[in-house]
């Protein structure tokens, strides 16, 4: 049993999304948790960005968020799905986070995490004994280019994805594809040499969409990349066989 001190402890969140097929396998609740500490120009959930209430922002309970989750265990185990803990970046609240994961595993529920990597070394491996598999996101493999589109370079990012790997954990690195940021066929071919130089054999592509666009206007935030074209599978397909060709088996 967990003591008292887990199960109240209360984050803050700004949605439950229940039967989602995208991140990580089966059927999955996601459990997004406010605050970022990148700033993305083209990030799809700028509500997510800020640590404070907001508009969309809510105080949680440990208790009562695993009570949620466990509404639709028969899901997860039908379909080998679980919940998987998502952002913003979660382990800004890396406490909570962890006190989340360790009530959703004494259920036997299959934990997953989304993370930028982007978080103290502390925080971070301490939170690896606590999850089943890791969605990694690599945002470029290039450091001076990383800090250009996210306000930050990928030093500590790239250390603490090294980490996992080391610890032997289950990773999946997943790339959001860019366009004008990451899309050259020359940012596939970095990508691949970093990744296989990790000892990686597999990445997800996540083409650029446009679903944040509203969000932006609804906060009054200016956009940097309105009106820029979605991407589709089929336009990089080219891409794609640069991982390929690179030792990385990647997917969309
Ligand atoms: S890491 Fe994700 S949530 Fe954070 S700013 Fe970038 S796209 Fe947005």
């Amino acid at each position: 049993m967990l003591v008292a001190e887990v199960i109240n402890m209360n984050g803050m969140i700004f949605n439950i999304q229940k039967f989602s097929l995208h991140d990580g396998p089966g059927i999955r609740t996601v459990v997004f948790l406010k605050g970022c500490p990148l700033r993305c120009q083209w990030c799809a959930n700028p509500e997510s960005q800020s640590p404070e209430a907001q508009e969309k922002g809510r105080l949680e309970s440990v208790e009562e968020i695993v009570r949620v989750c466990l509404q639709d265990r028969e899901f997860y185990e039908e379909s080998g799905g679980g919940v998987t803990l998502s952002g913003g970046e979660p382990l800004m609240q890396a406490e909570f986070a962890r006190a989340l994961l360790e009530a959703l595993g004494e259920q036997g529920v299959h934990r997953a995490i989304e993370t930028t990597g982007f978080t103290n070394e502390s925080d971070f491996l301490s939170t690896l004994p606590l999850v089943e598999l890791l969605l990694f996101d690599v945002k470029h493999w290039d450091s001076a280019r990383h800090k250009q589109g996210t306000g930050t370079d990928n030093g500590l990012i790239l250390r603490n994805l090294r980490a996992a790997v080391e610890a032997g954990k289950d990773v999946l690195p997943r790339i959001p594809v860019i366009p004008g940021f990451n899309d050259g066929l020359e940012d596939a071919d970095g990508f691949a040499r970093l990744l296989s130089g990790l000892g990686l054999e597999r990445a997800q592509l996540l083409p650029f969409h446009q679903f944040g666009e509203n969000k932006y206007a609804e906060m009054g935030l200016a956009y940097a990349y309105a009106n820029v074209p979605a991407l589709h599978p089929e336009d990089l397909e080219e891409y794609r066989a640069r991982f390929v060709r690179g030792g990385i088996d990647a997917f969309f």
